[in-house]
């Protein structure tokens, strides 16, 4: 199938570029490179453009006769979205309105969309199905469930074909592709521990050990990319039009703050010395995934089940790559 990638020289996106090419798919990247790395697309597929320009979206689809879009470009730092909404709101609402304008005028009428678990804020229910209310806490939720909701009407209304995958915690980097995290700053817990072992930082901040959990610290679910980007083939294999999906994609197993600290510690033989700090505002303290649906409608499994062994695959993407991708 022929696929246009928003965002697939990001982090999830390039994981689910490569899958796709290696799969034999035709995929086309469209990528701004504000976050995204050209060297982790696969050679010649990639577009460089914004969302906001609605004609070059629309060229690209007609002249590649897309059959369908894989939607992951989006800002995604939660803190950010709360000191700055203004640009969230605006690239991720409005940057994805003009995409599916764009879809509707080239009729390309199949998307899959990363949407993510803040959607759900504080759930009331852990694991967390999809009936769980959606009620978001920061600026970054808030934009993604709104974008569920107008995939929701012009499905109703269009005939649109989406599937609104909720991730959980991303982690982990590819074993097959030359592809791995590398976010300028890095924010997530993961890559910021591999940096402690490899001598970049003196220490982890741990940001919280007075949750109501058993170790103190937040639990999430860690799933890996690689899982996230099989979950997205086969989620485009089921759209037709007018189909709507809304999937939870995560392991179904929580894992610490501390718990990640002591898989990092066993990976790499470093002693990585934790700092305890504080809480960071806006973490609820467990997000763990009830995946059943997915595995259900999708026929989908995770691969990577356990956090030792999706922090050994980030290790070996770090180690090899100390500094990221070389293309800043
Ligand atoms: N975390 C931490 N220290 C850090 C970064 C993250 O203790 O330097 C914690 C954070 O509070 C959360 C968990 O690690 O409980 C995962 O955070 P991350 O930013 O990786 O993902 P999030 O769950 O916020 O999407």
């Amino acid at each position: 199938m022929r696929v246009l990638l928003t965002g697939g020289a990001g982090y999830v996106g390039s994981h689910a570029a490569w899958t796709m090419h290696r799969a034999g798919h035709e995929v086309l990247v469209f990528d701004n490179l504000s976050e995204g790395h050209r060297a982790a697309v696969p050679e010649d597929r990639l577009v460089v453009g914004e969302l906001m320009d609605r004609s070059l979206l629309e060229s690209t689809l007609r002249q590649h006769k897309i059959e369908a879009v894989m939607h992951f470009a989006a800002l995604a730092y939660v803190g950010v979205s709360v000191t700055d909404p203004a640009e969230y709101y605006q690239n991720n609402i409005v940057g994805t309105l003009s995409l599916l304008d764009a879809m509707r005028a080239a009729e390309v009428n199949r998307i899959v969309f990363s949407s993510t678990c803040a959607t759900y804020g504080e759930p009331e229910q852990v694991p967390i199905s999809e009936e769980e209310k959606q009620s978001p806490i920061n600026p970054y939720g808030f934009t993604k469930l709104a974008i569920e909701h107008a995939l929701s009407d012009y499905s109703h209304a269009y005939g649109l074909g989406y599937a609104a995958l909720r991730y959980f915690n991303a982690s982990g980097a590819s074993v097959d592709s030359p592809i791995g995290e590398d976010h300028k700053p890095e924010t997530h817990l993961i890559p910021l521990v591999l940096q402690v072992a490899l001598g970049q930082r003196e220490n982890i901040k741990i940001f919280g050990d007075d949750y109501p959990t058993p170790d103190g610290t937040c639990v999430r679910d860690y799933i890996h990319v690689d899982d996230l980007a099989s979950a997205h083939v086969a989620a485009l294999k089921k759209l037709e039009p007018s189909t709507a999906l809304k999937l939870n994609l995560g392991t179904g197993n929580g894992a610490s703050v501390m718990e990640v600290v002591e898989a990092c510690r066993r990976v790499t033989g470093h002693p990585i010395p934790v700092v305890m700090e504080g809480r960071r505002e806006g973490d609820p303290p467990e997000l763990v995934a009830d995946a059943r649906l997915a595995n259900q409608t999708l026929g989908w499994q995770p691969k990577y089940t356990d956090i030792e062994s999706i922090v050994a695959s980030a290790w070996r993407w770090h180690e090899a790559h100390p500094d990221g991708y070389e293309d800043r």
